[in-house]
C-alpha cells in the first residue's frame, strides 16, 4: 500500500539515523557543551535497523532509504546493515551521507555491500579552516576516503557544503570539485535555535546569492534541470554557459521544500518522525511485536499528522535525529 499525508503526499524516501554520535564537533551542528547522546542500551540493534527499513519497504512501498546520523561510518558493521537493506526487494536505491573521516576504510565495503552512491559533507578545502570548523578534523582523512570512494566505483559522488558567511565561498568547492571530478553541491545553512559557537547573521548566503557570486567568478551561470529525479526534487543542477563545470543548490531556507515533501525519519532509537522540525514522535520499538495490519494501522494515522508547514529552526535535530 501507498503511505500517504494529509495533503496527499506519498511518502517513500525514509532517512535512518544508525547513531547519534559523531566523530567530528562542527560548530554550527554541534554545541561546545556537548549534546545528550543516546545511552548504548537504546539504540537498535543492526538487525532492528534493518526489520524497521524492511517493513517500511514491504508495507509501504519505500523505495529510497538513506543511512544518516550522528555519523554512519562511526557504527561498527555498517556494510552488514547495508548489505541486508540493499537485498530487500522492491528497494530502489540505498545511499548514505557521510563526514567523509572514516570513508576511506569502509568505501571498498560499501560498495561490495550494495551501497548506491554516498555524499560527503565537507565545508572547507583549506586544511586549518578545516580542523576549525569540524572542531580539530585532518582533511586529509577525508581527501582520502573520496580518492578511495570513487576508486571503490562511486559515481556521482557529491559534495555537500554548507555555506557560513565569511567562512567559505562556493566558487572554491565549484573550481575544485569540477577539477576533482565530484558533484559540488550547496546547503542553505538553517539558522539553529540552541547553538552559540558560531557567529553568524542569522543566515548564510541563499540560493539566488550563491548563483550571482558564482555567475561572477565563471560565466553566465544556467539551470539544467532538478537534480533529484522522483525523491522531493529539492536540489537544483546548474551549469555554465563557457564551461563544463556544475553545481547543486538545496534551497531549504529560502524556498523550503515541504510542500513538496515525501521523507520521513527514524532515529537509532526507533523513533518515527514526519519531519525534522517536528516533535510529534511514533515509537517504532514498542511495535516490534504487532501483527503487519497493526503496524499499518499505527503508521499510517501517525503520517496522515504530517503537516505542510515551514521551518523554523533546527535546534540540535541534525545531529540527533540525522541531517
Ligand atoms: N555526519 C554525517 C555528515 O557529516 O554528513 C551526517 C549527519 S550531518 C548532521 C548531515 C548534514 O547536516 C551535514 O552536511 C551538515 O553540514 C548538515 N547540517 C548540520 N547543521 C546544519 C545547519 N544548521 N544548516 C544546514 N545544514 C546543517
Amino acid at each position: 500500500m501507498e503511505l500517504k499525508d494529509k495533503l496527499g503526499r506519498k511518502i517513500s524516501y525514509l532517512r535512518l539515523s544508525v547513531t547519534d554520535r559523531c566523530n567530528q564537533r562542527c560548530i554550527y551542528c554541534i554545541p561546545e557543551e556537548g549534546i545528550d547522546f543516546t545511552s548504548y542500551r537504546n539504540v537498535l540493534r543492526l538487525e532492528e535497523l534493518a526489520g524497521l527499513a524492511a517493513r517500511f519497504i514491504e508495507l509501504f512501498g519505500i523505495d529510497k532509504i538513506r543511512l544518516t546520523g550522528g555519523e554512519p561510518l562511526g557504527r561498527k558493521n555498517i556494510e552488514f546493515l547495508v548489505e541486508i537493506i540493499s537485498c530487500i526487494p522492491n528497494l530502489g536505491e540505498i545511499t548514505l551521507t557521510t563526514n567523509g573521516v572514516l570513508l576511506a576504510g569502509k568505501a571498498q565495503a560499501l560498495y561490495k555491500a550494495g551501497l548506491s552512491r554516498v555524499n560527503v559533507s565537507l565545508d572547507s578545502i583549506d586544511p586549518d579552516k578545516y580542523r576549525y570548523i569540524t572542531g580539530g578534523g585532518n582533511l586529509q582523512d577525508v581527501l582520502r576516503g573520496l580518492r578511495t570512494a570513487r576508486e571503490a566505483g562511486f559515481d556521482p559522488i557529491k559534495i555537500n557544503t554548507v555555506l557560513l558567511p565569511g567562512f567559505n565561498e562556493a566558487c572554491e568547492f565549484v573550481e575544485w570539485a569540477n577539477r576533482e571530478g565530484y558533484m559540488s553541491r550547496f546547503i542553505e545553512f538553517m539558522p539553529p535555535s540552541t547553538l552559540t559557537r558560531v557567529d553568524i547573521d542569522g543566515r548564510g548566503p541563499v540560493e539566488a546569492e550563491i548563483v550571482k557570486e558564482l555567475d561572477n567568478a565563471f560565466g553566465k551561470v544556467r539551470e539544467i534541470k532538478a537534480a533529484n529525479g522522483t525523491h522531493g526534487k529539492i536540489a537544483r543542477r546548474y551549469g555554465f554557459e563557457n564551461n563544463d563545470y556544475q553545481f547543486e543548490i538545496i534551497p531549504g531556507t529560502s524556498e523550503p521544500y515541504c510542500g513538496t515533501c515525501n521523507r520521513i525519519r527514524i532515529d537509532c532509537q526507533g523513533t518515527l518522525r514526519s519531519c525534522l522540525y517536528s516533535s510529534d514522535e511514533l515509537q517504532l520499538n514498542a511495535l516490534s511485536g504487532v501483527t503487519d495490519d497493526e503496524f499499518i494501522e499505527k503508521v499510517t494515522d501517525f503520517i496522515a499528522r504530517k503537516t505542510g508547514r515551514t521551518l523554523e529552526h533546527i535546534g540540535s535535530g541534525m545531529s540527533k535525529v540525522g541531517g
